[in-house]
Parts: structure tokens; sequence; C-alpha cells
């Protein structure tokens, strides 16, 4: 492994970085296994006007569930599958399973609910995007209308022809929500040329928005450049009624978070349902 000079100084290091990509090659390894053996499923997180508290509709957000290692969750391993190329089948999985599971809901007369799906810019950059998207469509049969995509600030960095493509994703009637919105090293300005409809807060500016002055500051700067340029504003994280007491007096008028709901698997997303509608 260690190529002559300085032997001493790099083998522990040499071997930490062996012993790191083992396990990355164990992991890269079970991820191609459980793609083979369909081990995701969704959880659907509920998605509210906050104000009212009707339900709009709801985040889809994948789970492995490893017949040994019990439920990952996705941050130990969607960087995995965007590195490997595995995003790109395992995307499309979650994407088909968000239609499908959103027409079934319309189907049984829950008809305005609309998905947010997260996508990565990794399944953007698939010359093939477009077309699987269109295919997903046709085959579940859901309206456009009611698909949302959710990308983070990031893809306008790393995507050289984002505006091109986040073209063609609305083009098809989908939605397009900035994810993860104020934590980007960009600035606010550039959002004006991209084509997109809503801003997502993230949950860093929510946690303390109650007590911390600048948290409220940057979310009211949010709401007020959405106002100014057309776009929707959507919350977070909101975990306590102080945060949505703050955010409504901010403006804010739709949100998630585990105050309404954790993200459910479908059958008891459902049960939500009812009992929203009951309130409602
Ligand atoms: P995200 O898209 O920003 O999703 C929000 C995350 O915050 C979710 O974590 C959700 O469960 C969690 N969350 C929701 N409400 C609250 C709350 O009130 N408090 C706190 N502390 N957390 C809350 P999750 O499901 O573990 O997902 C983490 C990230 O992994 C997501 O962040 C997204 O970037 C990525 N991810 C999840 N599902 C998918 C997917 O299907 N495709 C892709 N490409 N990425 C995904
Ligand atoms: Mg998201
Ligand atoms: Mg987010
Ligand atoms: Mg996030």
């Amino acid at each position: 492994m260690v190529k002559g000079k300085g032997k001493n100084n790099f083998t522990i290091f040499d071997e930490t970085i062996e012993h790191q990509s083992f396990e990355r090659r164990l992991l890269e390894n079970a991820l191609r296994q459980a793609i083979i053996d369909n081990q995701f499923y969704l959880e659907y997180q509920p998605k509210l006007n906050i104000a009212t508290n009707e339900l709009i509709g709801m985040e889809a957000l994948v789970r492995w569930k490893h017949p040994e290692l019990g439920i990952i969750p996705p941050v130990k391993f969607i960087s995995l599958a965007e590195s490997t190329g595995l995003i790109i089948p395992l995307g499309e999985w979650i994407l088909r399973e968000s239609c499908r599971q959103t027409k079934e809901l319309h189907d049984k007369g829950y008809g305005n609910l609309s998905v947010s799906v997260n996508i990565s810019v990794r399944q953007l950059e698939d010359p093939y995007f477009i077309e699987k998207v269109q295919k997903v469509l046709d085959e579940t049969g859901l309206d456009s209308k009611w698909l949302e995509f959710e990308l983070t600030e990031s893809i306008f960095a790393d995507l050289k022809n984002t505006v091109s493509i986040l073209q063609e994703v609305r083009n098809l009637g989908i939605q397009i929500s900035v994810d993860d919105f104020g934590t980007g090293y960009s600035s606010l300005s550039y959002i004006k040329h991209l084509p997109v409809d809503t801003l997502k807060v993230d949950q860093s500016f929510v946690k303390d928005i109650h007590v911390n002055q600048e948290s409220q500051a940057i979310v009211l700067a949010v709401l007020n450049l959405a106002k100014t340029i057309g776009l929707n504003v959507i919350a977070e994280g909101i975990e306590l009624e102080e945060h949505v007491d703050k955010l409504s007096e901010k403006g804010l008028l739709f949100g998630q978070g585990y105050y309404y709901s954790k993200p459910l698997k479908s059958d008891a997303f459902e049960e939500f349902i009812n009992n929203n509608n009951a309130i409602a």
C-alpha cells in the first residue's frame, strides 16, 4: 500500500483510509443488493396550512430496511447512493412509488394532496431524467400538477445547465421547491433568475425562531423576498407551538414538522388524513 517514501508517517493514515473504504464497499454492496431486493419504503410527512391546519400535501422520505441492520436513515446512505450512481435507479423507484401512492390516495377520494419528492443533483444530470419522469407520470396516472420536486440549493452551484433542466421539469407541469433554503452560500438574488415556485426555509432557522432575533430576521427576509418575486414559502422542522406562533406572526402560511406529525408509513398517513379532515 505504502509506496516507498515516508513509510512510517503514512502507515496509520493509510490503514484508516483502507478501513473506511472497506466499510464503504460493504455498505455499497449492501445498497446494490437492497435495490435488487427492494428493501426500501417511503414515509410521508404531512404539510399543512399552519393558519387553518388544513392538510395540503406530504413530503416523501425514503427509508431502507436492511434484513440484519434494521432501518437505516437516509443520511447514512443517500450520499453513497449519489457518489456510486445508485441514486439513479433508487431515485426512479422513489419517484414512481411516491406518484403511485399519491394517485392511490386521490382515487380513494383524498383529491387535493400534492406530493413532494427529494431529487438529487445526480438525477438531474441523467440525460434520460425528463423522459423517465414523463414515463412515471404516464404509468402511474398522477396529474403532474400534484407533483413537486425538492432540490437543495447546492444544485444551483453544481449543475451547469440548471435553468434549462428546471424549465423542462416545469414544462411537465411539476412544481419546484428549494429545500433547506438559507443554508447555501448563494446570494438571495440568484433566486429570481431561476424557475422555482417555493422556498423551503431550513429547519435551523425554525428551531430557535421563538428566541432568536437573527432567525426571525432571516425568515422575514425570505418571506419578503418571496412576496416580491411571487414565490411560496414553507417552513420545515416545526416542533413547538411557539414556532407556529412566531412563524404565523411573521406571515408564514405553510409548514411541516414533528409538531404536526413525524413522517408516517402510508397506512398511518391515511389515518392522519382522516383525523385531519375531521378537524378541518
Ligand atoms: P430534507 O429533505 O430536508 O427532509 C427533512 C428531514 O427532517 C427529514 O429527515 C425529516 O424526517 C426531518 N424532520 C421533519 N420534521 C422534523 C422536525 O420537526 N424536527 C427535526 N429535527 N427533523 C424533522 P430524514 O427523513 O432523515 O431525511 C434527511 C435528508 O435525507 C432529507 O432532508 C433529504 O435531504 C434526504 N432524503 C430523504 N429522503 C430522500 C429521498 O427520497 N431522495 C433523496 N434524494 N434524498 C432524500
Ligand atoms: Mg426535502
Ligand atoms: Mg429540508
Ligand atoms: Mg435537510
